[in-house]
């Protein structure tokens, strides 16, 4: 349906925020849906370090936004970076035109946050888009290939050193898969590299991973990763990334051509000439509905908000982003017959984070799960939870050919990125801008 009288809802942001804003405004009278994201898909993003890991390919954890769009008639995709918004006059800039909106909700989640560490946004690769995990995948795949022809075994040790920066799941999940693919598929391909010289390290400025559960859990986490090989440094926060490696606060350096970044995010809002309230970390300050304060027809879903329950800033994940995403969109059709938006309040169902093989920790309501139960309890979560039928089946076939093999079937380095000739692939990878 479109129809002049129709309101025009812009949607920026094709994450799990923003989709789940337009399946809700789907079919709804008196209302036209125009979503904007910049990528022309949608990316399941807790199955991203499995790309960086060489377990599943991009497209699998991909979802093409038009199929998704697919007979709806009052929605519509635009390509497009949005660059500004004028939130006084309801309209926005994206590729250079100017579009005006009855209804926006702002879901353009979260980038990188290096927190000001010398040298990283330089020198440590980013996990945050697709196009982060495939630079990844390609360099740490490179890396081997030269290492196999390196006579030199301090240069080889390094190229073969890879530190992972940030104990929150991010860093964990792709510890784990990282040791798994050196020890397992890479220890089988490169059989005169000697496999002492390749160390995954992980390291956390607190003293124990995983934060959000109990120490308990932290701690198995740690003995799981320690006993697959991951060397886990605590209590080791990190003071400058360079071509050398990781240089500690207390003086000590880790030699490294690989240290990759997953210690923070902050929020992603498109520029603009009017003043939002921003916390600490970029991310807008709404009111319980979702609401922007002075701008009551703009509503902000997903990491980007900044919005507080019990004391504490409510999480930037998946669950939280599409109830926002959901909540926002039922808020809109309130305010638009006449109703009041109502205040969100989050429904924490639990939280889950897999280690490798056999091995995750979840909690689920008050109890908590360690082990092959909760990899289990992972592993279903995580297929039922991806976007079309096709990536599903793909990618559980890619997981049983690994659990029974205990190999990989994508391993290779495609045009885009590699390791410059002096070994350190960074240099060469373009700054991001973000
Ligand atoms: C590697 C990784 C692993 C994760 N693992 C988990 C996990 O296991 N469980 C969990 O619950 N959460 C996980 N998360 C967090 C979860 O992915 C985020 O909380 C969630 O994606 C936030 O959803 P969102 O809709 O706010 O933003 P996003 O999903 O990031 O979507 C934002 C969208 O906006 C688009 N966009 C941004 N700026 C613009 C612009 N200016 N113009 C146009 N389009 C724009 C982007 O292209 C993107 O499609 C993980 C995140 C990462 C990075």
């Amino acid at each position: 349906m479109k129809s002049d009288s129709a309101k025009h809802v812009v949607i920026i942001g094709a994450g799990f925020a923003g989709l789940w804003a337009v399946k809700t405004l789907f079919g709804k009278k008196g209302i036209r849906v125009t979503l904007i994201d910049r990528n022309n898909y949608h990316t399941f993003f807790p199955l991203l370090y499995q790309v960086g890991a060489a377990e599943v390919e991009p497209e699998q954890i991909a979802y093409p936004i038009r199929t998704l769009l697919r007979g709806r008639r009052n929605a519509s995709y635009l390509r497009g970076d949005v660059s500004r918004i004028d939130y006084a006059n309801r309209k926005l800039s994206c590729n250079d035109r100017r579009i005006g909106f009855d209804y926006c909700i702002i879901a353009t989640g979260s980038g990188t946050d290096y927190f000001s560490v010398a040298g990283a946004e330089r020198f440590a690769f980013p996990l945050k888009t697709l196009d982060d995990a495939m630079i990844l995948r390609n360099h740490i795949l490179t890396c081997f290939e030269r290492a196999a022809s390196m006579d030199d075994p301090d240069a080889r040790r390094k190229l073969l050193t890879f530190v992972i920066v940030g104990g929150g799941p991010t860093g964990v999940e792709f510890a784990g898969a990282l040791s798994e693919l050196i020890r397992g598929p890479l220890k089988k391909d490169f059989i005169s590299l000697p496999m002492n010289d390749v160390s995954v390290v992980l390291v956390e400025s607190a003293d124990r991973v995983l934060p959000m559960f109990s120490p308990k859990l932290s701690a198995y986490t740690t003995r799981r990763l320690r006993k697959m090989g991951v060397d886990v440094r605590l209590s080791a926060p990190v003071k400058e990334i360079s071509a050398r490696g990781v240089t500690f606060m207390d003086g000590s350096i880790c030699a490294s051509d690989t240290v990759i970044w997953t210690a923070g995010v902050s929020g992603t809002a498109p520029g603009s000439d009017d003043r939002v309230p921003l916390s600490r970390g970029n991310r807008i300050r709404t009111l319980p509905t979702l609401q922007i304060p002075d701008y009551r027809q703009v509503y902000v879903a997903g990491d980007l908000v900044y919005l507080e329950e019990g004391g504490a800033p409510l999480p930037m994940i998946a669950p939280v982003a599409i109830q926002q995403g959901r909540w926002a969109a039922l808020n809109v059709l309130r305010q638009e017959r006449g109703g009041e938006p109502r205040p969100f309040a989050y429904r924490d169902r639990g939280a889950m984070v897999t280690i490798g093989r056999n091995a995750a920790v979840a909690r689920i309501g008050a109890r908590e799960f360690r082990g092959f139960i909760a990899w289990i309890i992972w592993i279903v979560i995580h297929i039922m939870n991806l976007i079309g039928f096709r990536n599903k089946l793909f990618v559980i076939v890619n997981w049983i050919w690994d659990y029974l093999f205990f190999e990989r079937s994508v391993r290779l380095i495609l045009p885009g990125c590699c390791v410059s000739p002096e070994g350190n692939a960074c240099l060469h990878r373009p700054v991001s801008s973000t």
